[in-house]
């Protein structure tokens, strides 16, 4: 095997889904626990801490304690590298968050088990299913009263499309919760309450019908043996096929405070979860292993170093190798770079790399220079697809403070939407000008932009907007048409595309249903 081929083969590329408090950064902290990337699990986020995680560069950040933006950490685990992309959460939700997604080969979705699906996994399970992405469901809070695993399972396959197999089973929950039950490994691991801050070694009961199971588990023993009886013969098992082209996914039990099955989910990620992916770039294919480098951009993070006004553009190499100094080809503008000062994060510390290979993240100094979905190569003009704009969620009519300040607000504008930090629309019918955003967070970090880099103070005024979608026409006849009767709706984006503005859903199903010969996407390609 080839270098490249043999370090793409060790390493696994993933993010976590989950809604707002289901677990995710206890999930992460002992991920890294096991990584041996941090020393103590509970160091990582600054929010409930005090401390700061080291993620939260801003200002912004810092003064929230939350991380705007999605950091990368990179750690061993099994004999293989593990890049785990953070997608921001909270108020921080952005569309970073989605375009993350767009950056990795499979992903963990974490739930909380006594809540099940919640809202904001419905939408990051759309977005990972775009590109048929492989999925990990870990049910988390077993050591709290939760719901009926069987029920569980049953929303997610309902609620997601998504068949499931479980691979480990819960005995027990809340204050019973006495561990899981491997169905692959025929084991039972017990739980020790009181360890999550550490690497725990569980007791291993091999096999259901061990007597030794009674001991440890009392009047549970026979109740599991009776409900795997139940749940060997119903459920789905696992093939790996369905999961690779995300139909299935192995689901797993535990809890995240307590640091128990996370280790299961793990090895799982490291068995199942494919390698670095080739890639589309129009109708060719670059596979992880051809020598030259090429990677895209999928996020771009300002001011990370506030003594130093420059932004970080994150890539991810899609294949070759990164050398530290070497020259790239920035596809879009045709110019050669010397890359001499590319970053890495190796578990959150930024640090400058050497080397880099398909999967990693390498981060690129610039000065604005570099726009979302840029592909970079050692000279071929290549430019890789899948790396969107989403439809906002979210929108505001942006007014200037000071009128005489237009020119600078626009360019300002232009230039964030350009960054991926906001998307901006003009409506046809009037002079406004309308900010799109997926979370709340991204006008406040706009505003503080344009204030800090553009000098111009603009205020947000509420909309009745409900979402936009990009419309194309099948021919330019019909197009016009539609631009003259859909005319009050109707508005250029940040890079002129024409926009359906809908002031409800209503509206936009009744305009799709007037126009059926209008394509109306919830996504635009850069
Ligand atoms: P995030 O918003 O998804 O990143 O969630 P966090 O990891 O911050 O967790 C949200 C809350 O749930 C915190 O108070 C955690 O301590 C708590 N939590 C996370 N995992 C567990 C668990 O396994 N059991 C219990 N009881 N609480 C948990």
């Amino acid at each position: 095997m080839s270098l490249i081929a043999d370090e793409v083969a060790k390493r696994r590329t993933f993010a976590i889904i989950s809604h707002p408090d289901a677990g995710k950064t206890t999930i992460t902290e002992k991920v890294l626990l096991f990584g041996n990337a941090i020393l103590q699990a509970g160091t990582i986020k600054g929010k409930k801490s005090g401390q700061h995680a080291k993620s939260d560069w801003m200002d912004m950040e810092k003064e929230r304690g939350i991380s705007i933006t999605t950091s990368v950490m990179q750690f061993p685990y099994a004999n293989k590298l593990i890049n785990l992309l953070d997608t921001p959460g909270h108020e921080d939700f952005s569309e970073d968050t989605y375009r993350t997604l767009t950056a990795v080969d499979s992903c963990v979705m974490v739930i909380d088990a006594a809540k099940g699906v919640e809202e904001r996994t419905i939408k990051l399970m759309d977005v990972a299913r775009m590109r048929e992405t492989p999925i990990i469901t870990f049910m988390n809070k077993l050591d709290r009263d939760t719901r009926d695993p069987i029920d569980l399972m049953d929303e997610v396959e309902n609620v997601l499309k998504i068949s499931c197999a479980p691979i480990t089973w819960p005995v027990g929950m809340g204050k019973e919760f006495k561990g899981i039950y491997h169905l692959l490994r025929d084991e039972v691991i017990l739980y020790q309450a009181g360890m999550g801050h550490t690497i725990q070694h569980s007791r291993i009961i091999k096999g259901l019908d061990n007597p030794e199971l009674d001991g440890a588990l009392g009047e549970y023993a026979d109740e599991l043996r009776e409900q795997m009886q139940l749940v060997l013969a119903a459920a789905n098992t696992f093939d790996l096929e369905e999961f690779l082209a995300g139909q299935l996914t192995p689901v797993y039990f535990g809890t995240a405070l307590g640091n128990f099955g996370v280790d299961h989910m793990l090895d799982g990620l490291v068995e199942w979860a494919p390698l670095p992916q080739a890639r589309n770039a129009g109708d060719l294919m670059v596979a992880p292993d051809e020598p030259e480098l090429s990677g895209f951009v999928f996020k771009i993070q300002a001011n990370m170093d506030p003594n130093h006004r420059d932004r970080v553009a994150f890539m991810r190499i899609v294949s070759g190798k990164y050398e530290k100094g070497m020259k790239m080809k920035h596809v879009r503008t045709g110019k050669a770079v010397r890359i001499s000062d590319a970053l890495t994060f190796l578990a959150g510390d930024r640090a400058t790399v050497e080397e880099a290979f398909p999967g990693d993240i390498i981060g690129l100094h610039n000065h604005g220079t570099i726009q979302i979905g840029d592909t970079f190569t050692q000279g071929r003009d290549l430019k890789f697809s899948g790396i969107p704009n989403f439809a906002p969620e979210l929108f505001r009519r942006i007014r200037l403070k000071d009128p005489l300040k237009m020119k600078q607000l626009q360019k300002g504008l232009m230039q964030l939407s350009e960054e991926g930090a906001v998307q901006v629309f003009r409506p046809m019918k009037n002079n406004d000008l309308i900010v799109g955003a997926v979370g709340m967070l991204q006008f406040e970090v706009v505003a503080h932009r344009l204030k800090s880099e553009y000098k111009v103070e603009a205020v947000y005024e509420a909309i009745t907007v409900a979402t936009a979608r990009w419309t194309s026409g099948i021919d330019d006849r019909i197009l016009q048409q539609f631009i003259t009767k859909a005319h009050e709706n109707l508005a250029l984006d940040g890079s002129n595309n024409l926009t359906y503005i809908a002031p409800t859903m209503v509206n936009l199903q009744m305009a799709q249903e007037r126009h059926p010969d209008i394509v109306f996407r919830k996504t635009r390609e850069h």
